[in-house]
């Protein structure tokens, strides 16, 4: 690992885009609910089916949407995030109740998940950011801030942190809050709801030793014509050993494709159908 002195907010931005290019290629657009919390101390309890004494919603209200909180969601917001495969073991939480799907998910350092959001996956959206089609709703465990953390200071808060991961379960489409709609809304990169998320600012300069990984390099471009089904690729990464992915734009789908690494800065691809004009995505890391 290569020591680097560097300035602090240089180091967590640049981790913090590191980790959203890295999202970006290999992970897809969802979007995240994030809901009131308690220790909010702003949200307004659900007149409709919350009381002093429970302090909870009802799973069946679709005021609140389960989440005992008026309006149910604090607001929405699009992000980019990474889901896991289908863990197929058993998995039993706190509860002791069925958990079918649980998996783990990653995503960018803001908004700040909290354990009781959700995040909605979907399947393909329009070009107006706008879901066409939903996954499924799933609801949002224990969390994992990564953080770059210099020195004595607290540490894995706004000023630090440069990527996330939760545990997740989906949720059965009868859970309230699969109600929330997010199907044909419009998801802009500012929050929905009212809120926008604008990202914070680091903290000043400081001059700190960190030890930070650079990432590796990488070169992506669009290709497809409708026409052309071969396309060597120059990346100038000067290295056969590459690691490549081929995915749609449109749906983040990977694309299966004949890969020849032809020289140290050129890597061959044959598709068996010649794709649509800017309809996929190669990515090339050295
Ligand atoms: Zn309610």
């Amino acid at each position: 690992v290569p020591i680097i002195k560097l300035p602090e907010p240089y180091s967590v931005t640049l981790a913090r885009h590191s980790v959203n290019d890295s999202l970006m290629a290999h992970g897809e657009e969802c979007v995240l609910l994030s809901t009131y919390h308690p220790s909010d101390g702003d949200g307004m309890t659900c007149p409709n089916c919350s009381d002093d004494i429970y302090d909870s919603g009802s799973n069946t209200c679709t005021y609140c949407f389960g989440t005992g909180y008026s309006g149910g969601v604090r607001y929405a917001r699009r992000v980019w995030g990474l889901f896991s495969d289908h863990r197929a073991d058993e998995n039993y939480s706190a509860r002791g109740t069925w958990a079918p799907d649980a998996r783990e998910f990653q995503t960018e350092a803001f908004p700040l998940l909290l354990e009781h959001d959700f995040v909605v996956r979907v399947r393909h959206w329009d070009t107006n950011h706008i879901p066409l089609e939903l996954e499924g709703y799933y609801g949002i465990g224990q969390v994992i801030r990564n953080s770059l953390r210099t020195g004595n200071r607290f540490g894995q808060f706004y000023w630090d942190v440069v990527g996330q991961r939760a545990s997740i379960t989906k949720l059965q489409t009868n859970d309230a809050i699969c109600n929330y709609p997010v199907l044909g809304v419009a998801f802009p990169d500012i929050g929905v709801g009212g809120v926008s998320t604008v990202l914070p600012p680091v903290v000043a300069p400081d001059t700190k030793v960190i030890y930070y990984t650079p990432p590796t390099n990488e070169y992506s471009v669009v290709i497809g014509d409708g026409t052309t089904s071969v396309y060597p690729v120059v990346h100038h990464l000067g290295t056969t050993s590459v690691v490549v992915a081929v995915y749609e734009v449109s749906t983040g789908e990977l694309v299966d494709v004949d890969t020849f690494v032809t020289d140290a800065n050129t890597v061959t691809f044959r598709f068996g159908v010649a794709p649509a004009p800017g309809s996929c995505r190669v990515v090339i890391r050295g």
